[in-house]
Formats: C-alpha cells, structure tokens, sequence
C-alpha cells in the first residue's frame, strides 16, 4: 500500500494549473506571462515585475540542507500553516474524513479541518501535557486520515519523546499520515530529542512541519515547509497556488539562511534558551504563580492564582501575553513569549508590585 491511498482520489486523479513559469525553459525575452516588461518604483519591487518560481531552486536548497533532507522531500509554502492547510485538503474528504488532534495543542489544525467539513478527533494529552499513544491508536478510526502531533507543543511548551513518536509512527503504517509539527524544535535544549526529520526515510507515512517564524525571526515573510516522503510532496505541489512565494520573502529567507544570518539565529536561540530558564526561575517564586509548566520552546505557560486579573494588570503596563485560558487543563494560565532580557524584566516587576497598590488604582479610578 503506497502512503498516497490516503489521499483523496480526485486530487490523485487531477490535472494541475499548468503556469507561464512552469511551462518555459531558456529564452531572454519573455513575453508568455502577461507580465509587465518594466521593473516597479522603489527598492523594494526589484524584479518583482516577473511572477516568482513557483519552488526557488536557491531556497530549496538552503532548506533542503538545512533539514537534511532531499529537494523531492520538501515543499515550501507560506508558513507551515499552508503546509497545514494542504494537507487537510489533499487527505480529508468533506463530511467523510477526520483528523486527530490532541488538546491543548495550536489551533490551525482544527480551524484547516473545519474549513474543509472534516472531523476532528480530540485525544487529550495527559495531566502533564505528553502524548498517550495507546489512547490515540484507541481513538484511531477509518476515516482518520491525518494525526497531528506537536512538539514542543503550543501552548503547554512540553516536547513528545521521540520514543512515543516513533511508536505512533509505526502502528499508524498504512492507516493515516502522522504529521509532527515542529514550529519550535530549534528552542529544546541539547540532549533533549531534536527533529524527528530523519525518520521520513523509514516511514513512508510521516510528515513533519518546519518554519522560519519562529528561531529565523521570519514570521513576517511567511515561509514554512514541509518535509515527507517524495510521492505526499509530489501530490501537494498539484494544489499548492502557482506562485505562494513572494520574491521579497524569498530573498530574506536567503539573508536569514546565510553563514551571517546562521550564527545571529543561533545567537537568538542561546538567548532564548537561557531567558527561559532565568524566567522559569523567577516566575516560580512570585507569590500568585501556582506552576511554571516546564517548556522547551520560546514561551512559558504559567499558572496563576488569577490569570484573567494578572492579564489586565500586564496589558495596563503594555505588555500583551497571550490568554490561555480557554484551552482545556490551562484553566488558569497565560502564555508568555520570551522577549529581550530587557522585556522580561518588565513582566518580573510588573508581577513583583504588590497587588495591594493595584486596587488602590483602581479604587482612585472609580
Ligand atoms: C507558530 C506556529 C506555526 C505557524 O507557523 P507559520 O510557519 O508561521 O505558519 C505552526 N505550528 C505551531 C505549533 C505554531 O505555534
């Protein structure tokens, strides 16, 4: 069985846009797109005149040896949620379908599937936010087709073993692609488990989700991608629009990616890294904190005695975190994004002030 009988029989069956871009080879003058013939105004639109490749040759690349995979096992889109997005499309017929998902995990996997008239399947993750593989095989179904699995998850922070994936992995063979989002993986501490990209060789059904938002400090260019097997990467590239990435985009994931760009990024990511242990620290001790949920991504999930009042006291200062609180187990938690150390100490002191003052304020206010 090939991973491909999954997917939806008349996205297998279709003919895909065949575009201007696609369609030429050689030539100096082109006149095959309906294009203009005159650059733009301004600096910016250099070169923009000309529709984009619709996979850059030199991205591809970069990413390809980035990830440490093939260029046939990598698709470039607009942020892993296009990733997301086509892969729901391309598996999950509307109204017979489903996907599987285990909450409190992002949110763009539920909303892609709605959009399409998918089912969603909730496993939740255990008490302490990691994967019970058993209970998701129990929950697995017929019209399962795609298993998303997030690590480090958002919003909880938490990795999954590599051991639970690599078992998901083999008891899903033949049954659902398992799609492992790895948004934040550049963030786990070494020795933790890294990416789980290197099992793609082995398991023909197994996806996995990387990004430049997040540790490449791009999440304005919008470039993500996804690596799997050849044949998944094949069909996608039949639905993905004919030109998602912008010229601009293109060439700033190239800045970012260069020898330069690396060692910033991984400057970041130590940074990162280190912020997060300090503020895992200081937020443990503040009185009103009931839990710092260990995380090795580039946020936090803390609970509070009060979430909703710590949040407006924040936002009265101008620091926006994000409220959590709608996600099932995170009750009482916000989620707080690691900034510049200087930014951190902001949240610490807001949070160090005694709420006695607070009300005071607010008694002046009234
Ligand atoms: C931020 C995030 C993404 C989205 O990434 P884009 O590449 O910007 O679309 C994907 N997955 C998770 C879990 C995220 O938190």
């Amino acid at each position: 069985m090939s991973v491909l009988d999954l997917a939806r029989p008349e996205i297998r069956a279709m003919q895909p846009y065949s575009s201007a871009r696609m369609e030429a080879s050689g030539g100096q003058v082109f006149l095959n797109a309906n294009e203009s013939a005159w650059a733009p105004s301004g600096e910016a639109g250099q070169g923009c005149n000309r529709y984009p490749e619709p996979q850059p040759a030199a991205l591809v690349e970069a990413l390809a040896s980035l990830y440490g995979v093939r260029h046939e096992q990598l698709l470039i889109g607009r942020g892993s949620d296009e990733a997301i997005d086509l892969l729901v499309r391309a598996f999950c017929r509307a109204g017979e379908d489903a996907i599987l998902i285990q909450p409190p995990t992002f949110g763009m996997y539920a909303v892609c599937a709605r959009i399409q008239n998918a089912a969603v399947v909730e496993v939740a993750l255990t008490a302490d936010f990691t994967l019970d593989v058993d209970a998701v095989l129990a929950a697995l179904t017929p019209s399962v087709k795609l298993v998303f699995v997030c690590t480090p998850n958002n919003p909880s922070g938490r990795p999954i073993p590599r051991a639970s994936i690599e078992r998901l992995a083999a008891a899903l063979t033949g049954k659902a692609l398992l799609v492992v989002d790895e948004a934040y993986i550049e963030f786990v501490d070494a020795g933790e488990d890294g990416s789980v990209s290197d099992l793609i060789e082995r398991y023909e059904h197994l996806a996995v989700l990387r990004t430049l938002s997040k540790a490449w400090a791009l999440a304005g260019a919008r470039i993500g991608c996804l690596l799997a097997n050849a044949e998944v990467i094949a069909l996608l590239r039949r639905i993905i629009p004919p030109y998602p990435l912008p010229l601009p985009c293109v060439a700033a994931a190239l800045e970012a990616l260069s020898p330069v760009g690396k060692d910033r990024a991984h400057e970041h990511v130590r940074i990162v890294r280190e912020q997060r242990m300090r503020m895992t620290e200081a937020l443990r001790d503040l009185p009103g904190v009931r839990e710092v949920l260990p995380s090795q991504a580039n946020f936090l999930a803390v609970r509070f005695e009060q979430a909703a009042a710590v949040y407006q006291r924040l936002l009265a200062a101008g620091i926006v975190v994000r409220n959590v609180q709608r996600y099932p187990n995170l009750g009482d938690a916000l989620r707080i994004t690691m900034g510049t150390a200087e930014e951190n100490a902001r949240v610490l002191q807001v949070l160090q002030e005694p709420v006695l003052h607070e009300q005071a304020l607010q008694g002046d206010a009234i």
